[in-house]
């Protein structure tokens, strides 16, 4: 797939719990490869986006549109996208080996394949011989990388990362903004990341979506977002120091 090829599409999304709207004529247009920030405050509606995304919900009204086809009601099962969530969301009863190869294991790869998979994937989170660990005797650090290795050993194309360093020290969230990024980069698939940590945005993004009350409220390139916010909500937001 090219860099610049267009990969998930909303038009005009809204979707409503009953009476209340909580996403309002959304149009979102992610190209392959990028990494991408959904910034707002809690209750804004950045999860529920990732959900439509994922096929945990569908829109009320509206299309989302991936590689091409609408997939408002294709089931989630066959969508490839991962999701990372804050609280890791692990296995506690499988050591880091056996999360990672979950995956794999329920798309049948060989077993050969799946250990060369774990051990990537690993690598590439910097857990390289934790293999035989079990998952309480880690830190919340390193159980949010096995949770990163363990999405990505789907080889999911979007990978869909909800407020995923939140529950982590100001030192620790440093690094692994860092650390994700170089990931990203390194396998060029696309990131959806959330966070109401404007800090955490602009130091990580290629773009950003600011969210407010269910309605993107600017969209733009870390910069366009600091320098030119287009309305006061923007303004506030972006320049309060958390
Ligand atoms: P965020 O992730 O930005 O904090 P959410 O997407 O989780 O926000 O929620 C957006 C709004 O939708 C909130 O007002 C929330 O209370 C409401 N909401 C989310 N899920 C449900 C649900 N299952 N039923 C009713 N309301 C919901
Ligand atoms: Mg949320």
């Amino acid at each position: 797939m090219q860099a610049s090829e267009k990969i998930l599409e909303f038009k005009q999304v809204a979707l409503s719990f009953g009476e209340t709207e909580v996403l309002k004529n959304i149009d979102l247009s992610l190209d392959s490869g990028q990494f991408y920030t959904l910034l707002g405050p809690s209750g804004s509606g950045k999860s529920t986006i990732l959900k439509l995304i994922s096929g945990q919900l569908q829109p009320s009204a509206g299309q989302v549109v991936f590689d091409g086809k609408v997939i408002n009601d294709l089931p989630a099962e066959k969508r490839r996208v991962n999701t990372v969530f804050q609280n890791y969301s692990l296995f506690p009863n499988m050591n880091v080996y056996d999360n990672v190869a979950f995956g794999p294991r329920l798309k049948k790869m060989a077993e050969p394949l799946i250990e060369e998979k774990v051990k990537e994937m690993l690598s590439l989170v910097k857990l390289s011989g934790y293999e035989n660990r079990d998952i309480n005797e880690l830190s919340g650090g390193q159980q949010q990388r096995v949770a990163i290795a363990r999405a990505l050993a789907n080889d999911p194309e979007l990978l869909l990362l909800d407020e995923p360093l939140s529950a982590l020290d100001y030192k620790l969230r440093k690094v692994l903004q860092t650390e994700l990024r170089t990931i990203q980069r390194r396998l060029g698939i696309t990131f959806v990341f959330v966070t109401h940590d404007q800090e955490e945005a602009l130091a990580m993004s290629d773009w950003i979506f600011v969210m407010n009350d269910g309605v993107i409220q600017q969209q733009g390139t870390p910069e366009d977002i600091y320098d030119e916010p287009v309305n006061n909500f923007v303004a506030n937001f972006i320049g309060e120091s958390n």
